[in-house]
């Protein structure tokens, strides 16, 4: 039996009513296109799961529950869509699922590039230190360590955060390796140089030894030579006028037949250390052959140079030479020339060696100077 109409329009909503009067329904034949508009039970239960997709899911999972929670209720009963506190609830949640997820963001964004900017120190500071800086290193480490991701939920930070910890890890062991390496060469250049530092002390000695003659501690032939150049250019430049003294021992064949050749060798080393004794700094005094010395004696007046050549022949003349206990008497005759009566040291030399001749030729036990005079 069909319902007076008036009493099926109080039924309706607001809407419907106005539809209602404005087309003049006075009919339920003509209410049925009005009430056909009305929504299926059915295509409310997918528009409420149509927007728990739109909202779902958060990037934040407090608000996925909450979510959750509210379409559990929903889905019990459909028309709670249609009350007006669950569709403020429904807006609030879309808003406050968007600030919330723009914050989890924010915070993610700022992990990673709080991770970025410390892993590129650690690098910086991995590369630049040389071990002692690895303390440095060691801290940059912990504080990767110490960005508290895991409770903000990012499983994928927290994975990225330990993978850099142990990319750290590798890091600092290959940097100890190489800091031991270095270390190791270190000490194996220091060495070298030490060896190097020995090597070249022994051969300076070696070096100084040979421009010894070592039976006399005399110059040799070869480092007199050497020593002349020095003296020639200081002549040639201040003028220091200097003597060439040419000596040879008398008759030393016979003491070494006499006495024997270690004897002859212990008179040799004496008189080469009377010569040595009696010069000054600036002269010098080689054994030039067998029992044959020459000196480069340094004087500015003629005086200095005879009492140098009379106080050598007293000390050999006066005084007996001591082999064993026995006293054995030694002579020497020596040639002297004047460097400034010559134009080379050589011709000096040779003038000197003539004087020599011209003294054992003369009977010995005699010096010879260029002007005649004899000591
Ligand atoms: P003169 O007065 O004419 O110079 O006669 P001399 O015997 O001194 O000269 P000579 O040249 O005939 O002999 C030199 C000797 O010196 C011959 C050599 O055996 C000896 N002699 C050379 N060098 C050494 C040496 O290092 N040690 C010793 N014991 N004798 C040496
Ligand atoms: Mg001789
Ligand atoms: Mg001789």
């Amino acid at each position: 039996m069909i319902e007076n109409i008036k009493d099926i329009i109080e039924q309706l909503t607001t809407k419907e009513k106005e539809f209602v009067n404005t087309n003049a329904i006075d009919t339920p034949l003509k209410l049925i296109p009005l009430l056909l508009k009305r929504v299926n039970p059915q295509n409310v239960q997918t528009l409420a799961s149509l927007i728990k997709k739109s909202v779902l899911p958060s990037i934040c999972s407090k608000t996925n529950d909450e979510i959750d929670e509210l379409f559990t209720q929903i889905e019990k009963d459909v028309n709670l869509l249609f009350k007006k506190e669950i569709q403020d609830k429904i807006e609030e949640f879309i808003n406050k699922r968007f600030e919330r997820d723009k914050k989890v963001v924010i915070e993610r964004t700022s992990d990673i590039s709080k991770l970025v900017l410390l892993m590129e120190e650690y690098l910086n500071d991995a590369i630049s230190s040389n071990g002692s800086g690895s303390k440095v290193v060691l801290n940059i480490k912990e504080r990767i360590e110490s960005i508290n991701i895991r409770d903000n939920g990012l499983e994928e930070l927290t994975k990225l955060q330990n993978e850099l910890v142990t990319a750290a890890i590798s890091i600092e062991k290959e940097m100890n390796t190489v800091t031991s390496k270095l270390e190791t060469g270190k000490t194996k250049v220091q060495e070298l140089e030490e060896k190097i530092t020995t090597l070249e002390e022994e051969l300076n000695k070696t070096k100084i030894e040979n421009m010894k003659d070592p039976l006399t501690g005399l110059l040799t032939r070869k480092s007199f030579t050497d020593e002349v150049v020095r003296i020639e250019s200081s002549y040639v430049r201040i003028n220091t006028q200097y003597a060439v003294v040419f000596f040879d021992l008398d008759h030393f064949k016979k003491i070494n037949d006499t006495y024997g050749h270690e004897c002859g060798d212990v008179v040799l080393s004496t008189f080469g250390k009377i010569l040595n004794k009696s010069i000054r700094d600036h002269d010098i005094v080689g054994r030039y052959g067998g029992e044959e010395f020459v000196a480069i004696i340094h004087f500015n007046l003629n005086r200095e140079l005879l009492q140098f050549l009379k106080r050598i022949k007293t000390i050999v003349t006066e005084n007996s030479f001591l082999y064993k206990g026995q006293k054995i008497k030694v002579t020497f005759s020596a040639g002297v020339a004047l460097r400034g009566s010559y134009d080379s040291y050589e011709n000096t030399l040779q003038k000197a060696d003539m004087l020599l001749y011209q003294a054992k030729e003369n009977g010995r036990n005699k010096i010879t100077l260029e002007n005649g005079m004899e000591i």
